[in-house]
């Protein structure tokens, strides 16, 4: 018996298959690449919401409070807003107004600079070795918007024994409202 020649070959190219195996997957895959190279706008906003301000860091800080929290520089010890400051309150990041140490955690550390023996709390100040200047030092940065606020030293009072060194120029202070007035029998 004679093969029908009619029969098609298993591997020949038809222009069904062509269009499925070949054009389709070509035009799924550019598609891909076109959102790939789109600029996704919410990622955008999210990720750079303090750092892609510079501009507008540069104008509502101080020369000194963007030296130090944008660039990691140091105020002159006993120059700051902070250091020699008693009032009841809260320490906020100037950049982002996270809330970072409170008057509860201050204390006289004689070094020049705000001193407090712990964070707010333990998530509002990061801790990352800085090996600059020669040194080996413990840099704190703000967990939110990982500006730049001094270093920690194990030299601290009780109970933590710790000393996180702050830049004033990278605080804020909001004082306690005088809520609970005390009176006077
Ligand atoms: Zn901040």
């Amino acid at each position: 018996m004679i093969p029908s020649l009619r029969e098609p070959r298993p591997f020949a190219l038809r222009p069904v298959t062509v269009v499925k195996y070949v054009l389709l997957p070509t035009i799924l895959l550019c598609l891909f690449l076109i959102t790939l190279a789109m600029p996704n706008r919410s990622t955008m906003s999210n990720n750079s919401e303090f750092q892609s301000s510079k501009e507008d860091l540069h104008a509502r800080l101080t020369p000194e409070q963007y030296r130090v929290t944008q660039e990691k520089g140091t105020e002159i010890a006993f120059t700051g807003k902070y250091w020699n400051h008693h009032e009841d309150g809260t320490y906020t990041c100037v950049v982002c107004g996270e809330e970072l140490f409170t008057s509860e955690e201050k204390f006289d550390s004689g070094c020049g600079w705000p001193s407090f023996y712990a964070a707010a709390n333990e998530k509002v100040v990061e801790t990352e070795t800085d090996t600059s200047h020669g040194m080996v030092r413990d840099e704190i940065t703000c967990h939110k918007c990982g500006a730049h606020l001094g270093h920690v030293f194990p030299d601290g009072p009780r109970p933590t024994g710790l000393r996180y060194c702050v830049n004033s120029a990278s605080l804020d202070f909001k004082p306690t409202k005088p809520n609970h007035k005390k009176t006077e029998d």
